[in-house]
């Protein structure tokens, strides 16, 4: 097989584009689609600092590689989720990938600011540790924003991540969530930074062949966890049908960004306020994150 671009031995197919690339050709790419994510929702200009959420994993830290590479005025987020061996690999990866390309990293520890880690949240809650734990990342995510002045936090969420959620949602027929799935989301309150995907036009398989073409030391397991959560099942749906159909889960979440979201996405949102206690927005009195932290520190007691 022949490189799309300049004929050389290919190192990588792409069926779902019906092409192959060289190495250096993958990765421009790559970088291209990363371009024109960021051109077609204007997430972010060069003038603007962006925080980018880093979990360790490879997504995420090839995110970040490009956007240093395309001179970006970036900063990463790493959320210490306490979550055992997990966390404390995951940290050390985006240390070391932030000392390399000396690049500044902020760490947030979720013990310190809810009252306990992931674990201890998933026993005092009773729900399933994602739950707690994703309500925790957002909130933290906005917050650290706000505090350093960042107007937008970026996430590694790839096409297959996307592709799953969105299944997920029709699946369920979330009503609520069909609007809000959207590789750019706007700051609809002043204490709101814009959230952006800019990943979103690449699959698990491209970004892994990136990280790995650029040397990228990404931790490769998954959270524990996320095992047997219903995300994974829904990838794995889908995992076959693009086998059998290359270009399917493409197809599915393009054809609903181009024409189903559309219809879905309502003139006018719910209506936010400050939460009475930490100033950040809720559509209720008392943030979500505030009453999780309550009830952490309650059952501590
Ligand atoms: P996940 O929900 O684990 O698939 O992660 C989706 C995205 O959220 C990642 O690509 C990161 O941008 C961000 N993220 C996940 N976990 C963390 C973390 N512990 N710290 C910072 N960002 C994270
Ligand atoms: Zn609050």
């Amino acid at each position: 097989m022949k490189c799309r671009k300049c004929g050389a031995a290919a190192a990588l197919e792409l069926r779902r584009h019906n092409a192959a690339f060289c190495a250096p050709d993958f990765l421009e790419f790559f970088r291209n689609q990363v371009r024109e994510a960021i051109r077609r929702y204007r997430m972010f200009t060069r003038e603007e600092r962006v925080l980018v959420a880093v979990s360790g994993g490879k997504d995420s830290l090839a995110l970040w590689d490009v956007l240093i590479d395309e001179g970006y005025d970036t900063t990463g987020l790493y959320l210490d989720l306490g979550i055992f061996d997990y966390s404390v690999e995951s940290k050390a990866k985006c240390q070391a990938f932030a000392a390399r390309r000396s690049v500044p990293l902020v760490i947030s520890t979720v013990a310190d600011e809810v009252g306990a880690p992931v674990p201890v949240i998933k026993q005092v809650t009773r729900r399933p540790a994602c739950s707690g734990c994703g309500l925790s990342k957002r909130y933290l995510m906005n917050r650290v924003a706000l505090d350093l002045g960042m107007p937008v936090v970026a996430t590694g969420h790839n096409l297959d991540d996307e592709a799953a959620t969105l299944f997920g949602s029709v699946m369920h027929w979330q009503m609520e969530a069909l609007p809000r799935q959207s590789p750019a989301l706007a700051a609809t309150h002043p204490r709101l930074a814009r959230r952006v995907k800019p990943l979103y036009r690449l699959s698990e398989r491209e970004t892994a062949a990136y990280a790995f073409l650029r040397r990228i030391d990404y931790i490769v397991e998954e959270c524990p966890f996320a095992v047997g959560a219903t995300s994974i099942a829904h990838k794995q749906v889908l995992d076959r049908m693009e086998d059998g159909a290359p270009g399917a889960k493409h197809n599915f979440l393009f054809g609903f960004l181009e024409k189903a979201r559309p219809v879905f996405e309502r003139a006018e949102g719910v209506e936010l306020h400050e939460c009475a206690r930490c100033g950040q927005v809720t559509s209720g009195t008392v943030c979500a994150f505030c009453k999780l932290s309550d009830q952490v520190k309650r059952a501590r007691a």
